[in-house]
């Protein structure tokens, strides 16, 4: 336990988020890998009311400025970790110990979960109508986010009248006009067609890169995996635990020569056996974090 640790106890920003986007990746550079650490989970364990054991053991730090995934089958309590960073639900043992007091969350879902009756506006000021800010103070901020989504005059549009990616694209303005600290993203390009998700795994990481979040983000896929993260932890079911760690040293953002290069084979190689690595594991409380493939 670090002695200049916070836990959270407050506030998740109840507004949520979503997934940005901003196109133009060129132009950014990554800084240097982050090793600073922004949240320790150390011995972490939820078991539900219900008796189901979420998760075990896990020992798991995130760092400043980095893009970690979660990877691993469904029920293996990634949803859970997020969950337990932004305080939706507490651990049951262990503890999650924040280096800086309070950051800024901001949570993406996997649905848009926009206001049907309110328009594109409406839907990114809500967060900060909810703290109290008007419609006209809002403005600016409110701008920015869907300039950074790349929305700039779809202000007055309804979701009905949006393509799912533009859904999500004001999803992501209404969690970047809290200008979070961290972007909590759940399986958020999951339901998006694979031309629209590789767009916007673009925008996304080149608005990380941007804005300098740090990124938790939870995946099913492999090759998203890997063609976004810094580094993925792969984690077993039943109960939910880490079980390798995969790092991808080439800087952010990547590009489609990425896709095609050695490292991008290599990695996705050793990620999948990491994961089927994983489900083999018979739940028997195996906890071993095999270093991974570095
Ligand atoms: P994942 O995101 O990896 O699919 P989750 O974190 O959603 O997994 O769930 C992990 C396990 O915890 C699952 O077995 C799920 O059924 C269970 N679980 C999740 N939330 C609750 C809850 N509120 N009450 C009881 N069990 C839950």
């Amino acid at each position: 336990m670090n002695s200049g640790a916070y836990s959270r106890k407050e506030r998740v920003t109840p507004i949520t988020l979503a997934v940005p986007a901003i196109p133009e990746a060129s132009g950014f550079t990554s800084s240097p890998p982050p090793t600073d650490v922004l949240v320790r989970l150390e011995s972490v364990g939820k078991c539900f009311a219900n008796g189901v054991v979420a998760l075990t053991g896990v020992n798991l730090d995130v760092r400043r400025g980095e893009f970690l995934s979660l990877l691993g089958p469904s029920g293996c309590g990634k949803s859970t970790i997020l969950r337990l960073l932004s305080s939706l639900t507490s651990a049951t043992n262990g503890g999650i110990n924040w280096q800086q007091k309070n950051p800024e969350l901001g949570f993406v879902f996997q649905e848009p979960t926009l206001m049907p009756w309110a328009n594109v506006f409406d839907n990114v000021w809500l967060p900060l109508r909810l703290t109290g800010v008007s419609r006209n103070s809002a403005r600016a901020r409110v701008e920015e986010a869907l300039a950074n989504v790349g929305l700039t005059g779809f202000e007055k549009a309804y979701p009905r009248e949006l393509s799912g990616g533009m859904k999500m694209r004001v999803s992501i303005a209404r969690a970047l006009v809290m200008r979070p600290a961290v972007l909590l993203m759940d399986e958020p390009f999951a339901a998006l067609d694979e031309i629209t998700r590789s767009k916007l795994n673009d925008d996304l990481v080149a608005l990380k890169c941007a804005l300098g979040a740090t990124v938790v983000f939870v995946t099913h896929s492999v090759y998203e995996s890997v063609y976004l993260s810094d580094r993925i932890v792969v984690m077993a079911p039943r109960p939910g635990r880490v079980v390798a760690e995969i790092v991808v040293p080439s800087p952010l953002p990547r590009g489609e020569d990425f896709r095609l290069c050695a490292e991008y084979a290599d990695k996705c190689r050793a990620t999948s056996l990491a994961l089927h690595e994983a489900m083999a594991l018979d739940g028997a409380g195996d906890t071993r974090l095999r270093e991974g493939v570095r």
